[in-house]
C-alpha cells in the first residue's frame, strides 16, 4: 500500500493546517497510509516520533485552523547533502517514497533538489551499509509534489497562495479598527504590511480598504513622490475627508530600493501638512487566526489535487505545484514557478520592475 507524508515547511500562514487535512484524508480515502512530518525538514532529517502515521480522526477540526498544527521550522541540516542522506534513511525505514510540501519557495527548492538527488541517495544507503539492495528495491524514485502556503501571495504561476486571503482579511479588520480612532481625531496613520518583496498585500488592503497612498516594491515613487503623495492627501482632506490612510509594503522601503519608510512618511505628513500622524505596524497578528472561508476551501481542493498528482506520478513526471488559475485548481511545473518567482525578486532588488510584473504574470505549464 502506497505511503504518503505530508510536511509544512518555511514560514507559517492560514490554511496549512486545512492542507494537511486535505492531504491525509485523501490518501485515506485513496486506499493510501498517510504520514505528517512534524516540525518540516527538522522533522525528516530527525525521524522517529516526528514522523507519524495518521489516521482520519487525527486532523478532525483541522480545517478552520490558523498556523500549522504540524509545525514548521527552517533547517540548515537539510541544506547539506548529509542531512539528506539521514532524510532518506528515516523515509525508507517508515516506506515513504510521496512527500507533499507545503511551503514557499525555499522549501520547494529544497524538495526539489532531494527528488532529483533521490537515486543517488539510495545508492549511497546501500554502499555505506546503512540499507541492504533488498530493503531499498522499492524506492528508486521519490514523487514530490509542491503547495504554496504564503500570506505573501508571491509564487509566479499561480493567482492565490494559501493564506493571503486571511491575511488580507487581518489587515483590513486591523484597518477598519484604525478607521474608528482615525475618525474621531482627523489624525492620519502610516502602516506597515507584511510581503517581503511582494506588494500584493499592500496594494489589496489599500483597495480593500479605501487607502490615500500605497508604497509597493514593485512600483517605487517618482523623484517627486513628497509632492504627489502630499497634493492628494491635501485634495482628499478638501474633499471632506477626516483621516488619512497611507500603507507601506515592507518591502517597499528595503533600504536598498528607496529610502521612503513609514517614519519618513510619517514626518512629512507631520511636518508638511500638519497633520497628528502615528504609524502603526501591524506584525504577526497579519499571519494569526483562523483561515477564512477561501482560504479553506483553496487548501482542501489543492490537498485533494496534490494526493491525485502524487497517485497519477510516472519515474518520467516533473514535480508539480498545485496552483489555482482563474478559479481552475492546476499543476504546473514546481521548478519552473520556483525559477519565475526568484527571478521576479532579483529583478525588483534590480529596480527591474516591467520585467519583475512580466514574470509574475507569465504562463507556463506543468
Ligand atoms: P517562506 O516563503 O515563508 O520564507 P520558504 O519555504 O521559502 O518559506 P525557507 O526558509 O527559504 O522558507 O526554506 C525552508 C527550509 O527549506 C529551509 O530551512 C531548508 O531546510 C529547506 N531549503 C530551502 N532551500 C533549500 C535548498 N536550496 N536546498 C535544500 N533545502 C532547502
Amino acid at each position: 500500500m502506497k505511503k504518503i507524508a505530508v510536511m509544512t515547511s518555511g514560514g507559517d500562514s492560514q490554511g496549512m493546517s486545512g492542507a494537511v487535512r486535505a492531504v491525509v484524508r485523501q490518501t485515506i480515502a485513496s486506499g493510501c497510509i498517510a504520514y505528517a512530518v512534524y516540525e518540516g525538514y527538522e522533522g525528516l532529517v530527525q525521524g522517529g516520533d516526528l514522523i507519524k502515521r495518521m489516521q482520519w480522526e487525527d486532523v478532525r477540526g483541522w480545517l478552520s485552523e490558523g498556523g500549522t498544527l504540524i509545525g514548521t521550522a527552517r533547517c540548515m541540516a537539510f541544506m547539506e547533502r548529509a542531512g539528506r542522506l539521514t532524510a532518506a534513511n528515516n523515509m525508507v525505514e517508515k516506506g515513504i517514497d510521496a512527500l507533499i510540501i507545503c511551503g514557499g519557495d525555499g522549501s520547494l527548492t529544497g524538495a526539489d533538489k532531494f527528488r532529483s538527488e533521490w537515486p543517488s541517495l539510495i545508492d549511497e544507503l546501500v554502499t555505506t551499509g546503512k540499507r541492504t539492495a533488498e530493503e531499498v528495491k522499492q524506492f528508486k524514485h521519490l514523487n514530490i509534489v509542491g503547495l504554496v502556503g504564503s500570506i505573501d501571495n508571491d509564487l509566479s504561476g499561480t493567482d492565490a497562495t494559501i493564506g493571503c486571503y486571511s491575511s488580507l482579511g487581518r489587515i483590513c479588520q486591523a484597518i477598519d479598527y484604525i478607521d474608528a480612532t482615525a475618525l474621531s481625531h482627523q489624525r492620519a496613520f502610516v502602516i506597515e504590511v507584511m510581503g517581503r518583496h511582494c506588494g500584493w498585500l499592500a496594494l489589496m488592503a489599500g483597495v480593500s480598504c479605501g487607502a490615500d497612498f500605497v508604497f509597493l516594491p514593485e512600483n517605487p515613487p517618482s523623484e517627486n513622490w513628497e509632492e504627489e503623495m502630499c497634493s492628494v492627501i491635501s485634495k482628499h482632506r478638501k474633499l471632506g475627508k477626516r483621516k488619512t490612510i497611507v500603507i507601506v509594503a515592507e518591502g517597499a522601503h528595503d533600504r536598498q530600493l528607496t529610502h521612503i519608510s513609514p517614519d519618513v512618511v510619517k514626518d512629512l505628513l507631520s511636518n508638511r501638512l500638519h497633520l497628528d500622524t502615528r504609524v502603526t505596524t501591524l506584525g504577526h497578528v497579519q499571519r494569526g487566526g483562523t483561515a477564512c472561508a477561501y482560504d479553506r476551501m483553496l487548501a482542501t481542493l489543492q490537498g485533494v489535487e496534490a494526493v491525485k498528482a502524487v497517485l497519477e506520478a510516472t519515474p518520467e513526471t516533473t514535480s508539480p505545484v498545485i496552483c489555482i488559475v482563474e478559479n481552475k485548481i492546476v499543476r504546473k511545473n514546481l521548478m519552473e514557478a520556483v525559477k519565475m518567482t526568484k527571478d521576479v525578486a532579483a529583478q525588483i532588488a534590480a529596480k527591474d520592475f516591467g520585467a519583475a510584473m512580466a514574470g509574475r504574470d507569465a504562463e507556463f505549464a506543468e
